[in-house]
């Protein structure tokens, strides 16, 4: 009998994680929260490395992970513990000598993190557990004692996949950091395609799904889409493909930027290769065609804010669906559907996954998009509208406005973005669409133009605001120049996309019509924001892109201290409101965020000074905090720096950092220039229809909770903290305690004892 069990297995829950199939960014931010809210839960962690195939080998491929195993691993790409794809794992052998391993250290919990293949292994491998554990117990190679003491194998999955191809999670681990690598790219092939006016064919991952290949081109300036779900409508595509082409350089584009699928083909089923896509672009435009294949670069380098934060909260909701469990239960799938962490029946998600691949594999493209999400349909169908060469020809039996579209606050990237799709989706719907300078002061000042299809051209990348911007909130004699303006133009409505000060304007005009007339027109503001301060929406466009710039800084800022001992205290913007402070300490690992909505006070800060103390005695070399701009009048960032260096006493140094006007620069991330894209659009078809039915209405809109809400100008002083700039209520404030439990310092750094 070989029953290696340790001793003092029961006691506690043992808990096993393993990665598995293929890597993707993110996974490591999933690894350290799932082991630090373990360790904080009282559970023993166990890291299995090389996926199933660490599992079969066991011996050291299995190891208990403590707090500190898992620092520094945030910004890193793939999977610190290692995935691999094993045979062995397929077989009943393997697992059954997978279980033996398991038990070897009690483990009998497991979070997977992989994709539907690992999460069908990890179902599977639950279901036979009872009897793997009586052959084992049969064959003497555990006690009957140890089966009896395991009857059951809980498991949880998270998906680690770039595809995004997933059903049960809006979103899976790695796709917006591919989806990074996508958009940077194509800009930059984009830029020497439009030097030499070149095509180029980009191949994307993605076998069954065309998440990769249709959000890449919504956030480049493509011209042409293959994806598996939807393959062209009809036979000759190659001629449709071609001719669209043309129109566009005729329209005037420089460059011609084909984004294929590598699961593309055509209604016959018949794969569509990049090199096929090439010879038919060489033979009908006679051009020289250059094609760029992807690859594994879409999985490489450092993950994206959004997947480090997706990971954490995803890891932390694993640990406690792990200890909610009962054995009865299905096992979950953590996913995260309109912002929110949820738990789905893993297997109903694994099984409407492969329905879609199904429905490919049978040429049911109709069933294949149809199982896809709404927002995915959408998205394809504002997509279709941008890869026009031109406008359509405008409806005859609808009635068209003018519209007037402005951006004001301070510039936030992916205003352009916004400001693009309204005026080529406007257009498209037989609108007049007119572009006017410089905010509320370019309307006082009657800086009005008309925009056409071309006039936007390449704005979809470009950061800052092309149209001009400024902070001007009308009043007196302002107002008086602003109805002119409106009147002189025969203005209908107007879009306003920008930050607080374009809502304070727009609000200011909502409130004084009464005393002008022409303000009665529909209005609507689209929050863009880098501060994410705005009400009605969870996302404001531009936090993204300044969250990764943070995060990139930070990443480089912790670099330059690999030879000291050093505390660095980061600033960062955001006015009273402390979403880019607490989103960036998580996705950077900081261990503390100081904000305003949670005050600072001198207590806060004699306890951070001791825990610092306390961890750089134990060995510790890195000390991060952010500070958010606001966060306290007097406990300032050269206060708090000064602070902790004076109480060091040589231990360590300390060092301010201001990150400033970076966070408001940058080419917007492509979840910024994807959101900027798709509220636009809404808020297009909001103005056509309230115009239509010859409304006033005024409002913001917003995306809460995954669902769109147009809420009422009148609203807006109600549901704000007008002395602090923010929203009376901010969804991301329960993300708190998730920062506060990762980033505490380790339990031997709390009691010195513990370390051994
Ligand atoms: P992904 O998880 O990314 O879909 P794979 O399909 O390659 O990647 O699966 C990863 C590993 O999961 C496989 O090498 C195998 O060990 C295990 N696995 C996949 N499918 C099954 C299955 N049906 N039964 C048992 N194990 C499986």
């Amino acid at each position: 009998m070989t029953d290696t069990q340790a001793p003092n297995a029961g006691l506690r829950q043992r808990l096993g994680v393993l990665t598995s199939g293929g890597d993707a960014q993110g996974m490591n931010a999933a690894l350290r929260a799932i082991i630090r809210t373990g360790i904080e839960r009282g559970l023993d962690v166990y890291a299995i490395y090389e996926g199933y195939q660490g599992m079969v080998e066991g011996g050291p491929r299995i190891r208990q992970m403590n707090w500190d195993s898992v620092g520094g691993i945030l910004h890193k790409g793939g999977t610190v513990i290692g995935t691999a794809r094993s045979d062995a794992f397929r077989t009943r052998e393997g697992r059954r000598q997978a279980a033996k391993n398991l038990l070897e250290h009690g483990i009998d919990r497991l979070v997977v993190i992989g994709g539907d293949g690992s999460l069908t292994g990890a179902n599977l491998f639950r279901q036979e557990w009872g009897s793997l554990l009586a052959e084992l117990a049969e064959l003497g190679e555990i006690s009957q004692e140890t089966a009896a003491a395991h009857p059951y194998l809980l498991i949880v999955g998270l998906v680690g996949s770039i595809d995004n191809d997933f059903y049960g999670t809006d979103m899976t681990i790695g796709a917006d950091s591919a989806l990074h690598r996508i958009t940077e790219a194509v800009d930059a092939i984009t830029s020497t395609a439009a030097s030499h006016q070149r095509t180029f064919v980009v191949k994307v991952m993605g076998r069954n799904c065309g998440y990769l290949a249709m959000m890449g081109a919504l956030a480049s300036s493509a011209d042409w889409v293959l994806i598996p779900e939807n393959p062209p409508a009809v036979d000759n595509w190659q001629d449709v493909m071609c001719e669209r082409l043309r129109a566009g350089r005729k329209a005037g584009r420089r460059d011609s930027i084909v984004i294929l699928a590598e699961g593309a083909r055509d209604r016959n089923g018949k794969t569509i290769g990049s090199s096929d896509v090439q010879r038919v672009l060489e033979e009908k435009l006679g051009e020289d065609v250059r094609t760029t294949v992807l690859g594994h670069v879409q999985r490489g380098g450092a993950p994206s804010a959004y997947d480090r934060i997706l990971g954490t909260l995803m890891g932390y909701g694993a640990v406690e669906a792990i200890l909610q469990a009962k054995p009865e239960d299905e096992p979950a799938l953590i996913g995260i559907k309109g912002n929110r962490i949820t738990r789905t029946p893993l297997m109903e998600c694994v099984n409407k996954t492969h329905a879609v691949a199904d429905a490919i594999a049978a040429k049911d493209y109709d069933r294949a998009m149809e199982l896809r999400t709404n927002s995915f349909k959408d998205s394809w169908r504002t997509l279709m509208t941008f890869v026009r060469a031109l406008p359509r020809p405008a409806p005859e039996d609808q009635k068209h406005f003018r519209i007037g579209v402005l951006n004001a606050g301070a510039p936030a990237p992916g205003m352009n973005a916004a400001t693009r799709a309204a005026v080529r989706l406007g257009i498209d719907k037989g609108h007049t669409m007119f572009g006017i300078s410089n905010g509320f002061q370019g309307l006082a000042d009657c800086e009005v133009r008309p925009m056409d299809w071309m006039s936007v051209s390449g704005w979809v990348s470009t950061g800052g605001s092309n149209l001009g911007t400024s902070r001007m909130v009308p009043k007196g004699s302002q107002l008086y120049s602003i109805a002119r303006t409106i009147e002189n133009n025969h203005l209908q409505a107007l879009l306003i996309i920008g930050g607080w000060p374009a809502y304070e304007a727009a609000y200011k005009l909502y409130t004084e019509r009464e005393n002008f007339p022409s303000f009665n027109i529909p209005m609507v503001c689209l929050p863009a924001s880098i501060n994410n301060n705005l009400p009605g929406s969870d996302f404001s466009v531009g936090a993204d892109t300044a969250l990764n710039s943070i995060v990139e800084a930070v990443d480089k800022v912790k670099q330059s201290a690999v030879a000291a001992r050093r505390v660095f205290v980061v600033e960062v913007m955001g006015h009273y409101c402390g979403y880019l402070a607490l989103m960036g300490a998580l996705a950077t690992g900081a261990e503390r965020a100081y904000l305003n909505e949670e005050g600072v006070s001198i207590h806060d800060l004699t306890r951070d000074v001791d825990d610092l103390l306390r961890g750089f005695k134990s060995g510790k070399r890195l000390g991060l905090m952010i500070r958010n701009e606001y966060a306290n009048p007097v406990y300032t960032t050269p206060f708090i720096s000064a602070l902790f260096e004076e109480e060091s006493k040589g231990l360590f140094d300390v060092r301010q950092t201001i990150l400033g006007h970076l966070q408001q620069g940058g080419d917007p991330s492509p979840f910024d220039r994807i959101q900027a894209t798709r509220l636009a659009r809404l808020c297009v078809d909001f103005l056509s229809e309230e115009c239509n039915h010859d409304s006033q209405r005024s409002a913001y809109i917003g995306l809460e909770a995954g669902q769109i809400h147009f809420h009422d100008m009148q609203d807006f002083p109600r549901v704000i903290d007008a002395k602090r700039l923010r929203p009376r209520n901010q969804w991301w404030m329960d993300i708190s305690k998730v920062a506060k439990i990762l980033a505490q310092p380790g339990p031997s750094w709390q009691n010195p004892e513990e370390k051994a």
